[in-house]
């Protein structure tokens, strides 16, 4: 893969890092998807002309704002609130909310520049957003969260809109809180807008399968990618880092397709469990009782607990790394390739960091990148969109039909355009240009906005 900017674009990386500092994350994700472009300029002079890169760096809104709230105790507690409105040349802004300490502008940011390749990559009608806040769920009380969401939507309702920017879940955020921000943007708007907001309830507007979809689409795309090598997912080892809404269905539907998951986690351990992963079990501790997953072991003393271990250590055929961004570095890479992992498919939004990137391609494995790979969540978040539309609910059959043709079409115009651009087998430099020309030609057609 190109590790080196063209020397064209070199100039204005330069020009990201100066006008965004001390966001490290935006700057690591625009870097990686301008390592792809250099070949792109050279066939498309008119993206130079009319400063694509640029504009497509460049956020078409930011908002921040203060979210006030009361805690259980009648204490005033605030957070800050985000909403990046990065890209709308292909649709409405399209992006989860996170919920995690860890929020600042520059995560906000980093999602939101992924988000806009990853949903032209959908091929459905969706800009790039994302928004979220600083505020940690963790511990907090079903009202607490109410509160903290109502407040959130106060704020953020007035840049809402079905047709202007449609949120929906990421991390700390999943069906209780988008019900609540629902209830309230309805009830500040006096509107019954179901396409707003998506992850809905299935009784008020929700679609089936788009709880199961970035983890069912991210073992699709693997699917894709083992089946073009002549592989498949039957009796294959593998490890799905995490234990929230991706890890879960994506444990699933590695299970239903023939393989066998044997680790999990969350941020304060990692459970093995070599005959399998109980997968009922985690369903109840995580979504239901809302507890660790250090509670497994409760009811499997045959399973294995290590507090602060690093499941990359864990031999496997495929991983699926579905917790967070860098999470897999260059030394977990190396373990991962020693110890036989043929096929990485990305859960999470930009889970490995440069390094382990680089050690993966130059393994030659089949290395499924975010944007590609997890693009099934808002995918079906499009098609939940499309049935508030015409006031619609699908199948699960369906539904889930449509999700695998979504993500066989990504695998394929990932793989082609590689293929196009000289780098075979390389779904980063395939994403990342597929990705971006759709919205740089949707841009010269709507002239300098
Ligand atoms: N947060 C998810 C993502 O990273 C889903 C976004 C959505 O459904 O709008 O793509």
């Amino acid at each position: 893969t190109p590790q080196h900017l063209d020397e064209k674009i070199e100039p204005l990386y330069q020009e990201v890092l100066q006008r965004n500092p001390g966001e490290t994350e935006f700057h690591q994700a625009v870097r990686e998807v301008l390592e792809s472009l250099g070949p792109v300029l050279v066939k498309h002079p008119e993206y130079t002309e009319r400063k694509i890169i640029e504009r497509i760096c460049e956020p078409e809104r930011q908002i921040i704002f203060r979210v006030p709230w009361q805690d259980d105790k009648g204490q005033v507690q605030i957070n800050r609130g985000f909403r990046v409105e990065f890209n709308s040349a292909l649709g409405p802004y399209k992006g989860g909310l996170r919920f995690h300490p860890s929020v600042y502008l520059g995560i906000i940011k980093f999602l939101g520049f992924e988000q806009i390749f990853k949903n032209s990559l959908t091929g459905m009608p969706i800009g790039g957003g994302k928004g979220g806040s600083d505020f940690d769920p963790k511990g907090k009380s079903d009202d607490e969260i109410m509160r903290f969401c109502q407040s959130f939507m106060t704020e953020l309702y007035r840049h809402l809109g079905e047709h202007t920017d449609v949120p929906a879940g990421d991390i700390g955020v999943g069906g209780r809180e988008i019900g609540y921000l629902f209830g309230q943007y309805k009830r500040i708007t006096n509107r019954y807008e179901a396409g707003v907001l998506t992850g809905k309830g299935l009784h008020y507007g929700g679609s089936l399968v788009r709880t199961e979809a970035t983890g069912y689409g991210a073992t699709y795309f693997v699917n894709e990618m083992l089946k073009a090598r002549g592989e498949s997912f039957e009796g294959k080892t593998c490890i799905v880092s995490g234990s929230g809404n991706v890890a879960i269905y994506t444990i699933e539907k590695i299970h239903e397709l023939g393989g066998k998951c044997v680790a999990c986690s969350d941020s304060n351990g990692v459970i093995y469990h070599q005959q399998g992963l109980d997968l009922e079990l985690i369903k109840q501790l995580k979504e239901v009782e809302r507890r660790r997953i250090k509670d497994y072991t409760e009811f499997h003393p045959d399973a294995k607990y290590v507090g602060n271990g690093n499941i990359w250590e864990i031999a496997c055929q495929v991983a699926m790394p579905s917790a967070t961004q860098n999470e897999i570095n260059g030394n977990d890479a190396k373990k991962l390739i020693n110890n036989g992992c043929m096929a990485v498919g990305e859960g999470a939004n930009m889970p490995t960091t440069p390094e382990g990137i680089k050690v993966f391609l130059e393994a030659g494995i089949a290395y499924g990148p975010g944007k590609a790979a997890n693009a099934g969540g808002v995918a079906t978040s499009a098609l939940e969109m499309q049935q508030n539309a015409c006031r619609d609910s699908w199948s699960f059959e369906f539904t889930e039909k449509k999700l695998e043709e979504i993500m066989i079409g990504i695998h394929k115009a990932c793989f082609e355009t590689a293929e196009e651009y000289g780098y075979p087998g390389n779904y980063v430099v395939g994403a990342n240009i597929a990705g971006f020309i759709k919205v740089a030609n949707a841009m010269v057609a709507q002239g300098l906005i």
